[in-house]
């Protein structure tokens, strides 16, 4: 079965991964990219999910050209980390506008499709941080934070729709994001893995497939650690 998935930021890291999954189970993959060449061999729309024009084009042509979305995996997100005293209300705002209201855009405009089609998946991704807090990260914290009781909120508005919304919650990942950090920073983190070291996004990617599998049909408003340990508890 052939479904029509949208990753969003599925130009590159876990994204990228996960975008790969969903194609070599045999889907039909649109990711979004927001400048530069975007990888082959994916339906790549033009996309900031900061711009809701813009997301409404790129639902258009995702429409067009392979049919309503049937799985979203919610991924785009951003850091702008500081203390909170250096903290400015650019800095706070600007990635809750990505990570929180970018999703909520992106979420709505596929919750259209899914209702009329009476079944959907969606799969956000949120991170450790959201639930452990993490210093010099307070927006981006509250961020995935309120991924999940956004996610939770869905789960019993669209339940009885059959559409199913999950969160993943990575711990970290060896990409762009986590190579911004500095060498002793990485070590720290590391020390604190019970597993002692980086996911790989393919391992994150595996869940949000099983996510969207048949196998997962009775899974809804679970938050799924995919973080080495890190968060046991919370
Ligand atoms: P990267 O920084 O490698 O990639 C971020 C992706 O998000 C890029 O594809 C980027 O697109 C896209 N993006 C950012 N802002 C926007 C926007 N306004 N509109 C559209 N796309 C946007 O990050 P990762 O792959 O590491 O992270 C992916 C997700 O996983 C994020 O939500 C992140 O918070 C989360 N996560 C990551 C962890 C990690 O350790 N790496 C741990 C826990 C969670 P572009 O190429 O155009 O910039």
């Amino acid at each position: 079965m052939s479904r029509s998935v949208l990753v969003t930021g599925g130009n590159r890291g876990i994204g990228l991964a996960i975008a790969r999954a969903f194609a070599e189970a045999g889907d039909k993959v649109a990711i979004t990219y927001r400048s530069g060449e975007p990888p082959e061999g994916f339906l790549a729309v033009k996309c900031d999910i900061t711009d809701a024009e813009q997301v409404e084009q790129a639902y258009k042509e995702i429409e067009e050209k392979q049919g309503a979305v049937e799985v979203l995996v919610a991924n785009a997100g951003v850091t702008r980390d500081q203390l909170l005293m250096r903290m400015s209300e650019e800095d706070f705002a600007s990635v809750l506008d990505t990570n929180l209201t970018g999703t909520f855009r992106v979420v709505k405009r596929a919750n259209r499709g899914m209702l009329r089609a009476r079944k959907g998946r969606v799969v956000l991704i949120s991170s450790v941080v959201g639930l452990l807090g993490s210093a010099g990260q307070a927006n981006y914290a509250a961020s995935k934070a309120g991924l999940v009781g956004f996610a939770r909120s869905l789960a019993r508005e669209l339940g009885s729709r059959n559409i199913t919304v999950n969160v993943v919650a990575p711990g970290f990942v060896d990409t762009d994001m986590t190579r911004a950090l500095t060498d002793e920073q990485r070590e720290g983190i590391v020390k604190q893995v019970p597993l002692a070291r980086y996911a790989q996004p393919e391992e994150i990617a595996a869940s949000v497939r099983f996510l969207a599998s048949d196998e997962a049909a009775y899974i809804t408003g679970a938050v799924i650690p995919v973080d080495g340990g890190l968060g046991m508890g919370h």
